[in-house]
């Protein structure tokens, strides 16, 4: 492959914005493997940028126009995958950023997918269900050309689940005139979801950390944890590696963190929050501490299964784990990376660690293809032995290239893109 001029790494702030963010890393990986020039600018463009117009008749009878996205950044592997944001902060940049992050995940765990994302400016919590449900049907219908089981396979991600995909598919098999399940994955059991998907984001974050504590020779009898983020990610990453046997000392969620030496105790921890309206907030299976102190306490292995950027620059030196295993998205900043990898702190990258739910989301798209149903056990196997083989080939990679794990996730999945790329061709 012809070796390229250096490419400038996006400039670094503290908080940096996610397209940024992605673009440095990436911009880093193909440095190090001389990504040609004219690779280097496919990959970095996305393929695809839609901008909708919804006009939805709200409760109180009157019109109101939404914006929404699409994004399809690569289709060079497969059909886009990816999810479908409702919040008020989307942004086109941000939604580029997470297709992108999608092409690389899909690549990392070898699954025949490109990546995509989609995202509407709307606050979910403040409409009623009727209004979302118009919503969705909009935003179905004005991208019903864009979607497709061979085309661009959305998916649940914040402000959207299980119900949404339900209205999706059912909008696009209108418009088909036939149900397509393989339109969309997480969808609820009965129309077609995967058993198993539930937990999987969260086995993937306990199998990729067995995989990196084997290779750092650390016994999770006797290892101890924290976990940011009580949801989806978090409370099954909690449970799972309590499971193996470690001792989870500290969880958090929004409204607070709790901490106990002697280890919490997750099942109680998650039968409080069910009661609870979702929340942790009064807890009593440990002591109060501020989120933040959560980060840097003496652990072995800390989980961030929250929001973005809480690892920075700010806080990266004073962290104690020797592992971080990323559930969340971005939970690290680019700054941070360097403090982390002079300190010594493996770190489990997002497209790495986080990657078992898009994994059992093409679980779930093979088996509305084929009109057949897996047993869990099958979908556990299969996935873990995914995870446990992509963690080692980004392991080798990373020793190969003596880059970090996230360099290396980023090496591999640039490098499969860029094959696949040269085979297919261009115009
Ligand atoms: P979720 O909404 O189920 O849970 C998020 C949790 O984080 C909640 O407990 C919330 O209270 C907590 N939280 C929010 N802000 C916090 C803060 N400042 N400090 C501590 N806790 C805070 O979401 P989820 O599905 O578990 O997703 C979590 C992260 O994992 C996100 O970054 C998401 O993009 C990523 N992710 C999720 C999946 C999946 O399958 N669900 C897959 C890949 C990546």
């Amino acid at each position: 492959m012809a070796k390229s001029s250096y490419i400038e790494p996006a400039p670094i702030k503290d908080r940096e914005n996610p397209f940024e963010s992605m673009m440095s890393r990436f911009n880093e990986a193909a440095n190090v493997i001389g990504l040609d020039n004219e690779t280097y600018e496919v990959l970095k463009s996305p393929v695809k940028q839609v901008i909708v117009s919804l006009p939805v008749t709200m409760d109180n009878g009157k019109k109101r126009v939404f914006t929404g996205y699409r994004v399809i950044h690569s289709n060079i592997l497969g059909p886009a995958k990816g999810g479908i944001r409702y919040a008020m902060d989307v942004t086109l940049d941000e939604v580029k950023a997470l297709a992108a992050w999608m092409t690389w995940k899909c690549a990392v765990v070898d699954i025949p997918y490109g990546g995509g994302k989609g995202g509407v400016i709307c606050d979910p919590r403040s409409m009623s269900v009727g209004e979302l449900e118009r919503l969705t049907r909009a935003y179905t219908a004005a991208l019903v050309d864009v979607f497709g089981p061979d085309q661009d396979i959305p998916a649940p991600d914040i402000g959207t689940g299980p119900r949404e995909m339900a209205w999706l598919m059912d909008e696009y098999s209108r418009a088909q005139g036939r149900t397509v399940s393989g339109v969309v994955t997480g969808k609820p059991i009965v129309l077609g979801g995967s058993l198993g998907r539930v937990e999987a984001t969260g086995r993937g974050v306990m199998i990729t950390a067995m995989s990196a504590m084997q290779k750092l020779k650390m016994n999770p009898l006797r290892s101890t944890c924290a976990v940011q983020g009580f949801g989806n990610v978090g409370s099954h990453a909690a449970i799972l590696l309590e499971e193996r046997g470690m001792r989870i000392c500290a969880i958090s969620d929004h409204t607070g963190a709790y901490y106990n030496e002697r280890g919490i105790d997750i099942r109680a921890a998650i039968e409080y929050r069910t009661k609870n309206n979702g929340i942790l907030e009064g807890f009593t299976g440990g002591d109060k501490i501020d989120n933040e102190a959560l980060l840097e306490l003496p652990v072995d292995v800390l989980v961030p299964a929250a929001v973005e950027d809480v690892i920075t620059a700010k806080n990266a030196g004073n962290i104690k784990a020797k592992l971080i295993v990323e559930g969340a998205n971005g939970p690290t900043s680019a700054n941070a990376d360097k403090i982390l990898a002079d300190n010594q702190i493996m770190v489990v990258p997002d497209i790495l660690a986080n990657a078992g739910g898009v994994t059992v989301s093409y679980f779930e798209w093979v088996q509305n293809r084929l009109g057949y149903k897996w047993s869990v056990e099958r979908i556990n196997r299969r996935a873990d032995r995914i995870m446990t083989s992509a963690f080692d080939k980004a392991y080798h990679t990373a020793e190969q290239y003596k880059v970090s794990l996230r360099l290396a996730a980023y090496i591999v999945a640039i490098q499969k893109v860029a094959e696949a790329y040269r085979y297919r061709g261009g115009f």
